[in-house]
């Protein structure tokens, strides 16, 4: 592990040079989220257990005269550019708690599908954060990056410390899990995007009318899987509230689930508000082969294969170093 105060002077290094800071965050998958009923301010309380998969998303931020964002890559999707992205919002944030201007060029390099359950948003708000940390040399202490990030949204403090935890409150309020291993996923990508209040006001809507899945049991199954890396008991003890939700908004999960677990998966959730299916396997060799039957059926628009756990948002150090 780097110490922040190297990171720091290579930063500083990095930045005399001309260069561009470079943070790159992962991806989240929900191991088991549990969803109590809604509360006042809009927000559910929640128990969930997160898990960071290598899946990253890129932040580079240049000294700049005023805010300004940019999405770089082939294969770039649309994104608003503006007051409407979580990155720009960091960095707007950032900037308003130390008292400066947000004077940043913020690049951003997307891997993670958007609007997909895997925390794309996030990763790219809390690599902003530490992006802009750095090049700023405002040098704020975990707690405070990790407040800032709580008021961005309720992913973002787990974006920054990735790992496997156990997140509650409205999913912003983090303690450690043990875990031991690692373990090897294949997300299957759906063609849709499902809104995130949308898929909780579902849930609201199904409970309501006496139609939702009985719920969750406690996350004690998951906990004790993680802590002894017994994969196939993981599998079994993944479980999602809002999966019947997002499958009564998007009825073709079902089908991505059923084939999924009929090809071999030891077990199989829909991550957060979906619609991307998470499923895990034994190893590498199990996920190639699952991924690409499951391309082959049709079920997803695409497949990509991941592995956690990994840490949060970091600082990409040039190999120059
Ligand atoms: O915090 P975030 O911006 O990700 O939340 C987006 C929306 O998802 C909220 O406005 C709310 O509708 C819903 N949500 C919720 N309970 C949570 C987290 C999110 O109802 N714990």
């Amino acid at each position: 592990m780097v110490d922040s105060a190297l990171i720091d002077a290579m930063a500083a290094q990095d930045h005399h040079r001309g260069g561009a800071i470079h943070v790159r965050a992962p991806a989240k998958i929900n191991l088991h989220l549990a969803v109590g009923p809604l509360r006042e301010d809009g927000f559910h309380d929640l128990r969930t257990i997160f898990h960071a998969v290598d899946l990253y998303d890129e932040v580079r931020a240049l000294p700049a005269e005023r805010l300004e964002l940019g999405l770089t890559g082939a294969d770039s999707p649309s994104l608003p550019l503006d007051q409407r992205n979580l990155a720009w919002q960091a960095a707007e944030l950032l900037a308003s708690y130390t008292h400066r201007t947000p004077a940043v060029r913020l690049e951003l390099t997307k891997a993670i599908p958007i609007a997909a359950g895997l925390a794309g948003g996030s990763a790219d708000a809390a690599a902003a954060l530490v992006a802009c940390d750095l090049l700023w040399g405002t040098r704020l202490s975990r707690e405070e990056l990790l407040r800032l990030a709580a008021q961005l949204g309720s992913d973002v403090a787990f974006s920054l410390t990735g790992g496997t935890a156990l997140g509650t409150g409205r999913g912003e309020q983090l303690s450690p899990v043990l875990a031991t291993g690692s373990y090897t996923w294949v997300l299957a990508v759906a063609s849709g995007e499902l809104s995130t209040p949308s898929v909780y006001a579902e849930l609201d809507r199904l409970r309501a009318a006496g139609a939702s899945r009985e719920p969750l049991p406690p996350e004690t199954d998951t906990l004790d899987a993680l802590r002894a890396a017994d994969h196939s008991a993981l599998g079994q003890s993944l479980g999602n509230d809002l999966e019947s939700a997002a499958i009564s908004l998007a009825p073709y999960l079902r089908r991505t689930l059923d084939t999924g677990m009929e090809l071999g998966a030891l077990g199989g959730v829909v991550s957060g508000s979906g619609p991307t299916c998470a499923f895990l396997v034994s190893d590498t060799a199990d996920a190639t082969r699952l991924a690409s039957e499951l391309d082959d059926a049709g079920v997803c628009r695409t497949t990509r294969i991941a592995s956690g756990p990994v840490h949060g948002a970091r600082m990409v150090v040039s190999p120059s170093f």
